[in-house]
């Protein structure tokens, strides 16, 4: 299966041999070194020449700038790409086109910038590209509220985040800077709990006398939100992109990252005794103050590349999820890494724990020399379901053969072509043990796993532990 945008991308490079029509390939660029330096992976090494070769291919066909082979992440995931390459070269075209779709696509979102053909592509990379940066940091500035920026930055500085960079190792000789951007946007969502306090004898008399002073705070609370939708409406119209906006969320922006909560969020955050609406819990208090710790996470040696949503977001998300706590959402690639790790035995926390001081460059390298080059690649380009968006159309193209349960499914044949069969079996009895433990249904547990994407060999074993463990939760479900 193919999407338009695919064929678009593959029409546009229809012959592997053909070279662009103006040449701006720099002849200075020498990837014979800049690849050698990878050749402690084990690819790299006894692939050395045909990947070289296919490198300068790729280079020719995207017209790609030295400066990109500055960064080493980046270049380690463009080696990756030259590997497939040099692998599918010998195929006849009808066979290697959904490897070259793949590749060409991935290639762009690599580059970005650095590729000569980023301005006609724009519009099939993603929506963010419409507006100059330079526009979309005004449109920031705009809309900062500067003396609540100021009061939770001072909170920071006096502690609000010291747990999050010890479990980091952050201190202030290594934290990587960012700017934190309260805007003077909202609703109802940011300002969940926010509504004014109703105590239990209020909600039970009607004729109480707090009421009359409660009702013009209901309509205070109604007219300040309306103004804070408003503006956000305008920020949204502003940068290109209408819609919600989430709770905290990171950008980069030139060579800046920004922090950026919406008014009522960083409020709540800087109030956290104020009273709030009697739904308004803390456990509420503790998952709001997880997401600021969460996307703190995300400003020091994230591992997305190019500061984009294209590379690393499922292992910057887990990674995210790891260090503050593991509270809130992205269900979908915790079990996708959990999965894997019954497929395969990779460790993520594990992994990550190791790794947190690293810079990306070097987190990609360990990835590469644990679960092979290939693999990076492809687990770098898994998409959370909360990024999945059609204002991404290339990104939707490589979706298409590169999910979490292709990704699985290759991991299995792999694991098992290596002898694992045991090991997985073994694996998938504790993970059975947990799900028994947990006490929830069979059916429920089967249900939730068919919404997420997952392994359906996983699955298989993981149920069929249950049923030879005679657990209690798959007496419940009749079998
Ligand atoms: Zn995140």
């Amino acid at each position: 299966m193919e999407t338009d945008s695919a064929k678009q991308i593959h029409a546009e490079f229809p012959e592997v041999s053909s070279r662009p029509k103006h040449e701006l390939f720099n002849p200075d660029i020498s990837l014979d070194n800049i690849i050698a330096e990878f050749s402690d992976l084990k690819e790299v090494e006894s692939n050395l020449e045909s990947i070289v070769a296919a490198a300068h291919e790729l280079v020719r066909r995207h017209q790609i700038q030295a400066e990109f082979f500055a960064d080493k992440a980046q270049t380690l995931l463009f080696i990756a790409l030259a590997h497939r390459l040099s692998e599918i070269q010998h195929l006849p075209q009808e066979q290697r086109q959904q490897d070259e779709t793949f590749i060409n696509s991935a290639t762009i979102l690599l580059t970005l910038k650095k590729s000569g053909h980023f301005d006609e592509l724009r519009e099939s990379i993603g929506s963010q590209y419409i507006i100059p940066e330079e526009t979309e940091v005004a449109v920031y500035e705009k809309f900062t509220n500067h003396q609540l920026t100021a009061e939770l930055m001072q909170a920071i500085e006096k502690g609000m985040l010291d747990q999050v960079k010890q479990r980091l190792g952050i201190t202030v000789d290594n934290e990587s800077p960012y700017e934190l951007k309260v805007l003077s946007i909202g609703d109802e969502f940011s300002a969940h709990g926010m509504q004014p306090h109703v105590s239990q004898e209020m909600s039970e008399d009607y004729n109480h006398p707090d009421w009359p002073e409660t009702n013009i705070n209901f309509d205070l609370y109604k007219e300040w939100i309306k103004g804070l939708e408003k503006r956000k409406e305008d920020f949204g119209a502003a940068i290109g992109r209408p819609g919600d906006v989430p709770l905290a969320w990171i950008t980069h922006l030139g060579n800046r990252q920004f922090l950026c909560l919406p008014q009522p969020f960083a409020e709540k955050l800087l109030h956290p005794d104020q009273q709030r609406a009697k739904y308004y819990e803390d456990a509420d208090r503790q998952r709001d103050f997880a997401i600021l710790e969460h996307e703190y996470v995300h400003t020091q040696n994230g591992l997305p590349l190019n500061g984009q949503i294209f590379f690393g977001m499922a292992l910057e998300e887990r990674r995210a999820e790891l260090f503050s706590g593991d509270r809130q959402g992205y269900g979908d690639i915790k079990a996708f890494f959990s999965d894997l790790e019954v497929i395969n035995g990779f460790n993520i926390k594990e992994f990550l724990v190791n790794t947190k001081t690293k810079e990306p460059a070097e987190v990609y390298r360990d990835l590469a020399a644990t679960i092979g080059l290939q693999a990076t690649l492809e687990l770098s380009l898994i998409t959370p379901k909360a990024y999945v968006s059609e204002t991404r159309p290339l990104q939707e193209a490589i979706a298409v053969y590169n999910s979490k349960s292709t990704f699985l499914q290759k991991a299995y044949a792999n694991a098992k072509e290596e002898g694992q069969t045991s090991e997985i079996k073994q694996r998938a009895r504790v993970r059975a043990e947990q799900v028994a433990k947990s006490g929830i249904d069979l059916d429920m547990w089967l249900s939730i796993r068919s919404m997420d994407d997952s392994s359906e060999a996983v699955t298989q074993l993981i149920k069929e532990a249950l049923i030879a463990m005679g657990a209690s939760a798959v007496v419940s479900a009749g079998g």
